[in-house]
């Protein structure tokens, strides 16, 4: 069998683990942020270093030092930004990397900040050059370098800044250019979150939009919640509305569980897109190596969108290796897709190092010689190596 279709009236949630939003959403998000460093779930490290590190900007009275955060969405990055400023007591200005196009916008959010404010770029790192060329001083020596005038008779202006925190948030750090970061005092990378962790954020998610959920249920969220606050909301808020259609608005494990297979969520809080990624590669691949762009073609999504927002967690699984040759799907992942029924070929890998073990030997003798696992593993050593 090939890929599974969902039934006709399942349409599943394609964006179920996608940082895009929609408006209902994003209001629905701001009234279940929490509102100090002490409501927040988790990430205790970097709780605690951002306690000290805006502790001592109160007791100086000064702006707190610039902080970047990066991990993949839904983790908490724009979260922390609100409770910074918020800790801080001042105002914090929102926008983000591709919002800000031309230097003249920047200098126009720049100069109408107040003192010790917080400014929170987020998707820092898609900031065009231009644009980061005025945030360097303006990061660095709170000024801004304006021209005035044109052709030869114009000048440069340097004009002061009050003092200010720019938050930075980016799901790649690995994009944010050298000069950059080095302007950033701290730099914090936020985790996946454990299921104890998520099971405490449904609770209190439950409490804040008042839902009957039973602790065997939020376990049941917690464990298909991809370690993501967001994702778990958005499964909490889809099985309430299943349990009120479908029942007395109780959410029990039943009620849980029905909600995840309408959703096509499957028993590791994979979507329709996370499966169909892994099957391109196991089917349409030989489970790799593959490069990005190949997959991204094969299955109909941006490269980035896969980069920034599904592999990272199927890594995290351990579904997915990444190697200089390009991605691998796992025998973790090809066992999984094995248990839900798709066709799950011999490995290209299994193949080339079945030849070298059992050279001479008939092929129905090769592939049946060696299990996957083993292949594997040496196939990956190797790479490795
Ligand atoms: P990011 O900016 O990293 O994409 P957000 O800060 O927007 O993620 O978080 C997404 C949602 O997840 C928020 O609405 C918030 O309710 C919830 N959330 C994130 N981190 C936590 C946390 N540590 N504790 C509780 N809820 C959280």
């Amino acid at each position: 069998m090939e890929e599974p279709q969902p039934e006709p009236g399942q349409e599943p949630d394609r964006h179920l683990a996608a940082g895009t939003l929609t408006l209902e959403e994003a209001a629905v998000e701001t009234s279940l942020r929490p509102r100090s460093l002490d409501e927040y779930v988790g990430q205790q490290s970097v709780k605690q270093n951002l306690e000290i590190l805006l502790a001592a900007a109160r007791q100086r009275d000064e702006a707190a030092d610039h902080v970047l955060f990066y991990g993949p969405p839904g983790l908490g990055k724009t979260t922390l930004a609100n409770i910074i400023a918020r800790e801080l007591g001042v105002n914090l200005h929102a926008t983000s990397g591709p919002a800000i196009e031309r230097p003249g916008d920047l200098a126009a959010i720049l100069t109408n900040i107040e003192e010790r404010d917080v400014l929170f770029i987020d998707e820092i790192h898609r900031l065009n050059h231009a644009v980061e060329e005025i945030l360097y001083p303006a990061m660095e020596d709170f000024a801004i370098d304006v021209m005035i005038g044109r052709g030869p008779s114009a000048r440069s202006l340097r004009l002061g800044l009050k003092p200010f925190t720019v938050v930075g948030a980016t799901t790649r750090a690995g994009r944010v250019g050298g000069p950059l970061r080095d302007r950033f005092g701290a730099v914090y990378r936020l985790d996946y979150y454990v299921e104890d962790e998520l099971a405490t954020i449904i609770r209190r998610s439950a409490g804040i939009l008042g839902v009957d959920i039973e602790p065997e249920a939020v376990d049941v969220l917690a464990r298909r919640g991809r370690g993501t606050p967001r994702v778990v909301n958005r499964l909490l808020r889809r099985v309430r509305d299943y349990a009120q259609v479908r029942s007395d608005g109780r959410i029990g494990t039943a009620e849980a569980t029905q909600a995840m297979n309408a959703m096509d969520i499957d028993d590791e809080g994979l979507d329709t897109t996370d499966r169909r990624l892994l099957a391109a590669i196991v089917q349409k691949f030989a489970s790799g190596p593959v490069g990005g762009a190949a997959v991204a073609a094969v299955i109909g999504e941006e490269i980035d969108t896969i980069e920034d927002v599904y592999e990272p967690y199927l890594l995290q699984l351990g579904f997915l290796d990444r190697t200089p040759q390009g991605r691998i799907a796992t025998e973790r992942a090809r066992d999984h897709l094995r248990r839900l029924g798709y066709e799950v070929p011999t490995p290209r890998r299994a193949e080339r190092l079945d030849a070298g073990l059992w050279d001479g030997m008939t092929a129905e003798g090769r592939t049946d010689g060696v299990s996957d696992h083993s292949a594997e593993e040496a196939t990956e050593s190797e790479a490795r190596a």
